[in-house]
């Protein structure tokens, strides 16, 4: 059998569409800051959400800056963020001074522990960032953390970079639920601009301040008049163009998700060392395929001879050299240990995937 090319665990997929949008883009001529094609794909992510406002940002960390910014963070709020996440999402407050607070997370999602979340809960909480792991919803039911934040008086920020195609059973998309929700663009996301933040949320307060923060909070359309701080989070018309093109792509990615994910499932059935999360397909996009393993680092070292790539899920955050806080946090630890992606692109074949379950089967056998 001829050596097949190297699976990686994850990699951007652009194209001809993408190469034409910027190409009719360049021949037309313009300023490449955000302008019309930017407000153009705002509008699409709103629409596809069913968000009354998108505002996009460079990235899906300082789109979560702004969020804070726009709720009103101060330094030396804490804010409460699952200890099983990117960690940006802490980053993105610690930039504000803000103290993010480790609380561990459910097994079934890996989304924040509605329990814990709530005893974690000081004078000094001023928010939560919820992160919708993977695309699934806690399954405490995202109206308890809502329910949890209006009554301790505390902003719901969702941190739904992973999420972008999934829905909360109640129907709503991901990131509409709390004041202001947050999708990343980046390379390895369901569709990407290379890097790219966007911002969802139905209040036009909110809204009306993001655009502020992110353009030097500037009092009017190009004006240099200013009557608060704002900063520098624009956007651009070439990621733009990348973003139009990835919106004709996402309805068929996120089908393709799925299928992927429903292949491993059937591939992986009954192999005693693997555990696939569960995952609603009927309403949630699996953005990447997350297992447990058991002798990971040998699976992963056997998949590699075999030319798959596959890569350690999120360590606990706490014990990150970069916040070494202490906590007894044993969802996210045992993810920490046993927690592994598969390769996930939605540009893998079926073919690919049967190789690489075989492959598994053969390492625990
Ligand atoms: C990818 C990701 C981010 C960061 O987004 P960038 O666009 O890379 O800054 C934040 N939070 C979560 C949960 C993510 O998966």
């Amino acid at each position: 059998m001829a050596e097949r090319p190297f699976i990686p665990q994850m990699e951007p997929w652009f194209g001809l569409e993408e190469k034409a949008e910027i190409n009719r883009y360049l021949d037309e001529g313009g300023w490449f800051t955000e302008f019309k094609r930017t407000s153009q794909f705002e509008r699409e992510l709103a629409e596809y959400t069913g968000a009354k406002h998108c505002v996009v940002v460079n990235n899906g960390t300082v789109s979560l800056t702004l969020a804070a910014l726009a709720v009103g963070l101060q330094p030396g709020d804490e804010v409460i963020v699952p200890n099983y996440t990117m960690i940006a999402t802490p980053n993105s407050v610690k930039m504000l001074g803000c103290v993010p607070v480790f609380v561990d997370v459910e097994p079934e999602t890996l989304c924040l522990d509605a329990a814990l979340v709530e005893g974690a809960i000081t004078p000094r909480t001023k928010a939560v960032m919820l992160v919708s792991a993977n695309g699934r919803a806690p399954r405490a039911g995202i109206a308890v953390f809502e329910r949890l934040c209006r009554e301790r008086g505390l902003a719901l920020i969702e941190d739904a970079a992973q999420s972008l195609g999934s829905r909360f059973p109640d129907g709503r998309h991901c990131g509409l639920a709390g004041e202001i929700g947050s999708f990343s663009f980046s390379a390895p996301k369901v569709i990407s601009t290379g890097q790219g933040g966007a911002l969802v949320t139905n209040s036009d307060v909110m809204a009306a301040r993001l655009r502020k923060l992110k353009d030097f909070g500037r009092a009017g359309g190009g004006n240099d008049l200013h009557d608060s701080v704002g900063y520098n989070f624009k956007f651009t018309e070439l990621q733009a163009c990348v973003g139009l093109a990835q919106m004709k792509k996402l309805a068929w990615r996120v089908e393709r998700k799925r299928d992927i994910w429903r292949r491993y499932q059937q591939g992986l059935a009954g192999i005693p060392g693997v555990a696939l999360f569960a995952q609603d397909l009927a309403i949630t996009t699996p953005w990447f395929i997350d297992t447990l393993v058991t002798r990971r680092e040998e699976l992963m070292a056997s998949l590699k001879a075999g030319n798959v790539g596959s890569r350690p899920m999120y360590p606990p955050i706490n014990r990150q050299q970069a916040y070494h806080v202490s906590g007894d946090h044993p969802v996210s630890e045992r993810v920490g240990r046993e927690g592994l992606w598969l390769p996930s692109a939605a540009q893998l074949s079926d073919n690919d995937i049967d190789g690489i379950c075989a492959a598994i089967r053969r390492f625990y056998e």
